[in-house]
């Protein structure tokens, strides 16, 4: 399996500038400066943190034990030799492989540089990005499929109320929508795929909210799905690592990184990263697709606020402001 590094490209494409608080992207400000150097390490294909830093023309570089900490004027990453989770500007993702140690240097796998850290440093390098005027929001579960049974309610009637104001602040902001359900009937992963895939020039949003046995668990996920040649997130299933990525791996990642950001920013909610998964409802899409998880409902405290329309008001608020930060960002 080939996975293409990052190129450069002409100085001229500097018309997105962008505002985002943490995606940054001055790739126009921000020209590339190396070649990448890969080194096999396990038979898998790694890059180097000097590489990167040159890559990147990173301004500041500190290496310290197992830590890499590098620097530019608004963007800070940060890696952990051994650690399958790195920081940008203070948010957690999940990697596909470990960073790797060796002679002294801290090495990130290639998939990962190309699948997750160039296109979240760089969305608008995104080779042929979608150009989309749709927004498919596609409230989770409804009818006898429940979901999770929540302190206060069940995730079901949370996800359809969360993505009826998600519509209207998408609307608000000139998108079209189209909602996989907006009433209480049950949909199979295949129907909601097959109804994504039915509309163009548009990305998929999947809505729901977490439970845990754990009552203390809280916080915010965002998935995309896992590149191909890369296992999920959770280790399960080896056989998952054959299965394909999506000819959107760039993008998944970018706008799962937009809407996560945005919701960790506006609401201060607990970070549980950014992650990678092969839900089924996000394998078959051929377009940007991302599953967010809104909160624990199984949790007193957040499922409290989940149960109050103001929250979901913030939640639709910031996954729309996203929106439309991602649609700057990849170009369009
Ligand atoms: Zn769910």
């Amino acid at each position: 399996m080939t996975h293409h590094l990052p190129t450069t490209r002409p100085a001229s494409r500097t018309r997105w500038l962008v505002s985002l608080l943490l995606l940054l992207l001055l790739a126009g400000v921000w020209p590339a400066s190396a070649n990448w150097s890969v080194t096999k390490i396990g038979g898998r294909d790694y890059v180097s943190d000097e590489n990167v830093k040159d890559f990147y023309r990173f301004e500041r570089f500190v290496s310290s034990g197992g830590d890499r900490l590098f620097k530019h004027p608004t963007l800070i990453m940060r890696w952990k030799s051994g650690s399958q989770s790195i920081y940008i500007n203070n948010i957690l993702f999940s990697l596909s492989f470990p960073i790797a140690e060796q002679s002294g240097h801290a090495y990130i796998s290639t998939i990962d540089l190309a699948k997750l850290v160039d296109p979240v440093l760089r969305p608008s390098y995104i080779k042929k990005p979608i150009k989309f005027n749709t927004v498919i929001i596609d409230p989770g579960h409804g009818d006898h499929d429940s979901g999770a049974k929540g302190v206060f309610g069940w995730e079901k009637n949370y996800t359809l109320d969360l993505s009826m104001r998600l519509k209207r602040e998408l609307e608000e902001r000139g998108f079209k929508t189209q909602m996989t359900r907006t009433t209480d009937v049950f949909l199979s992963l295949g129907q909601r795929v097959e109804f994504a895939n039915r509309h163009s020039d548009a990305i998929f949003i999947s809505i729901h909210f977490n439970s845990s046995g754990s009552r203390s668990a809280t916080g915010i996920e965002t998935y995309a799905l896992a590149p191909q040649g890369t296992s999920s997130t959770d280790g399960s299933g080896a056989w998952s690592s054959f299965l394909n990525g999506n000819v959107r791996d760039a993008e998944n990642i970018a706008l799962a990184t937009a809407v996560h950001a945005h919701v960790m920013h506006e609401l201060k909610a607990t970070d549980r990263g950014i992650k990678r998964a092969r839900f089924n409802v996000l394998r078959g899409i051929n377009k940007p697709a991302i599953l967010f998880e809104g909160g624990f409902i199984t949790n007193y405290a957040e499922g409290k606020k989940i149960h109050t329309e103001e929250y979901r008001n913030e939640l639709a608020d910031a996954i729309a402001n996203a929106v439309v930060k991602f649609q700057k960002a990849v170009g369009r």
